[in-house]
């Protein structure tokens, strides 16, 4: 155990092996409760200079640059960010889908429920990020970035691999009527993605993804299954912790040996 990442523990995926990559649990950080303790999330009330030191701890344990991170301002949109040493910058482009073909780049995002989306392609040698929570879910996002890699970087996506990764399981996700009416319009056959036998209405966010992804033509999809509200021990809840929490952060980016 290297002391200076303090034995962060960040979540890795087989089928993105060959990138730099990690979704991050919330334990080994800086920041106290209600935000204990690797938050990242900088608008939350949170002490900024844990949220600092947080995020530096993280890179340490990536082995990157904090310099050489990208991360978008996230707005419940479907815009993708085609991130290069050029245009690289830190919340301040408004964007929910990230894309970059230049190796030693991360792409970061931060979560509390919404889905963490990782995308590899190994063919083409190019990486993708995303963030979709219901709203972003009904605008697609998923389909985006896919788009946005064929379209920049030419991808096939029957090579482009994505990891749907932890986020807030139908087991707990209990949402209203204008989730329903959102998704009449964003999918064919909606009643699927719904749970109605609690007597309440709960949606899939991870079937609805992994739908998209199909439906966009992503060779393989892998679903963590892993639900944020379930797990408040182990990641930041916005549902279970009642709005008072963090947001633990997701990272993917090419190796310089690429
Ligand atoms: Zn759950």
């Amino acid at each position: 155990m290297k002391p200076e990442t303090r034995n962060l523990k960040p979540l890795t995926f087989p089928a993105l092996a060959g990138t730099i990559h990690g979704i991050f649990t919330r334990h080994g950080g800086y920041s106290r409760p209600p935000w204990h303790g690797l938050n990242f999330g900088h608008l939350v009330g949170d002490d900024p200079t844990a949220v600092d030191a947080n995020f530096r701890l993280a890179c340490a344990a990536l082995n990157t640059d904090p310099a050489r991170v990208a991360s978008p301002f996230q707005v419940h949109g479907n815009r993708v960010w085609h991130v290069t040493a050029e245009n690289i910058s830190f919340r301040r482009e408004r964007a929910d889908g990230m894309i970059t073909r230049e190796p030693g780049i991360l792409l970061h995002m931060r979560f509390a429920d919404c889905t963490p989306l990782l995308f590899f392609d190994p063919v083409v040698g190019a990486v993708g990020l995303g963030h979709a929570g219901w709203r972003g879910t009904m605008q697609n996002v998923v389909g985006a970035v896919v788009q946005a890699m064929t379209d920049t970087f030419g991808s096939n996506p029957a090579d482009i691999r994505l990891v749907i990764g932890p986020s807030i399981g139908v087991c707990c996700y209990q949402v209203g009527e204008d989730v329903w009416r959102a998704a009449v319009q964003a999918f064919a056959d909606p009643a699927p993605l719904f749970d109605r036998s609690h007597g309440d209405m709960r949606f899939n966010l991870w079937e609805a993804n992994r739908r998209q992804a199909e439906a966009a033509g992503v060779g393989e999809i892998v679903v963590s299954g892993i639900c944020t509200s379930c797990h408040t021990d182990d990641f930041f809840s916005h549902r279970a912790e009642h709005g008072k929490t963090g947001r633990f952060g997701a990272f993917i980016g090419l190796t310089n040996s690429e």
